[in-house]
């Protein structure tokens, strides 16, 4: 059996996050990534990164910078957002794995790639049946962890669908809410470069996403031509339980860091290694193990409308007081998102 000290599982933003910080300090670290190297990264996601994080990357990463933001208020009424400092980066999640991977091996970091961990044995803290053992584990491996299950965790998912259109350009990013089709969710369009990426997600369980999906597709084939999309599924881990399990740390959406209100995760996987691993932890917590107690009260409280079938009658106040709303959104939100860098 082959033994080290640090055991990552996953190979995505956090994990390799977490082997970049624990190689720079000395430990020795093995990360284990189920598919191959040159596929690290290669994930379905509409590639966003927020202002959290984007000052860590090099200018070169980005495919393209989101400067203008449009929200739709459930009648489709407009309200257009600029700011000189932008709302996203856009990059290839391909591109920013291999990226990262890069960084992380530099740092002194191992990978074993093409090897999928089936079994976790906490006691004997061994994984796949004695064929690797570890001395702290840490588990990045996304939203359907099998270390996080090992552990007795359940999850609860942002569930996200998307569609990739290529050679297709936009100029910004578009927003669609409506409590009544969407419900605790959103419908998107993220432009990059010489694609845009269209979708949708949302953290209602009793919505059932196939009518969402159908309804997205539709709405967007009005404008764009689907033929040669790629169409992909999945979620985002949101429900945090907490991180250290003895010799075990869950990061990313394995530890359920996912953002319940928008969705995001990358930022939120490599902050959650850069508390445990990196410097200004308590800063770091703040800005992302905080929120999730005021996320969980507001889909517990959007859940009681839902019950009491108040959507239908907040999505008509929604549209009246979308115009009371636009300066405060120009000047209040968007700025505090715009200036929200963490690193
Ligand atoms: C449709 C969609 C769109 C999204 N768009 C955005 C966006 O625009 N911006 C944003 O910030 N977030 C977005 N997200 C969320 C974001 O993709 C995730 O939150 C983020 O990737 C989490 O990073 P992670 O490192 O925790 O896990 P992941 O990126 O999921 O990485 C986990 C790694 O572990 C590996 N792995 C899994 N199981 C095993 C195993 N058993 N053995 C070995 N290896 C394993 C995987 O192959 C993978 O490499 C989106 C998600 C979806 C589904």
């Amino acid at each position: 059996m082959e033994k080290h000290e640090v055991v990552i599982v996953g190979a995505g933003p956090a994990g390799l996050t977490a082997a970049k910080r624990l190689a720079e300090k000395g430990e020795e670290v093995l990360i284990v990534e189920k598919e191959k190297d040159k596929d690290i990264g290669n994930k379905v996601c509409a590639g966003a990164i927020s202002p959290k994080t984007i000052n860590i990357f090099p200018e070169k990463l980005f495919e393209t910078f989101t400067h203008k933001i449009s929200f739709f208020t459930p009648s489709l009424k407009e309200l257009t957002v600029e700011s000189e400092k932008p709302f996203m980066g856009m990059v290839s999640r391909l591109e920013l794995g291999q990226y990262m991977l890069d960084e992380a091996l530099k740092s002194g970091a191992s990978l074993k790639d093409n090897c999928e961990v089936k079994k976790i044995d906490v006691k004997e803290k061994t994984l796949n049946g004695g064929e690797i053992g570890y001395e702290k584990l840490i588990a990045a491996d996304g939203t359907t962890s099998v270390v996080r299950k090992a552990l007795g965790l359940k999850r609860k998912e942002f569930l996200c669908f998307q569609w990739t259109l290529p050679n297709t350009t936009h100029d910004k990013l578009e927003v669609y809410l409506s409590f009544t089709r969407f419900g605790f969710g959103a419908m998107y369009l993220f432009p990059h470069d010489d694609y845009i990426v269209i979708g949708g997600g949302g953290a209602d369980p009793r919505r059932p996403i196939k009518d969402f999906r159908d309804y997205t597709k539709k709405f967007f084939e009005k404008r764009f031509d689907f033929s040669s999309a790629t169409y992909g599924a999945a979620g985002v881990s949101f429900d945090y339980k907490g991180h250290r399990f003895g010799d075990i740390t869950l990061l990313g959406d394995a530890g359920g860091f996912g953002n319940l209100i928008t969705g995001e995760g990358i930022s939120q996987a490599i902050l959650s290694a850069e508390m445990e691993f990196g410097s200004e932890k308590e800063k770091i917590r703040e800005r992302i193990v905080l929120p999730k107690r005021r996320h969980n009260l507001m889909l517990r409280g959007y859940r009681i409308a839902d019950t009491l079938n108040l959507p239908k009658l907040l999505d008509p106040v929604a549209d009246k007081s979308a115009g009371i709303f636009q300066s405060m959104v120009q000047n209040r939100v968007v700025n505090s998102w715009v200036n929200s860098e963490v690193l």
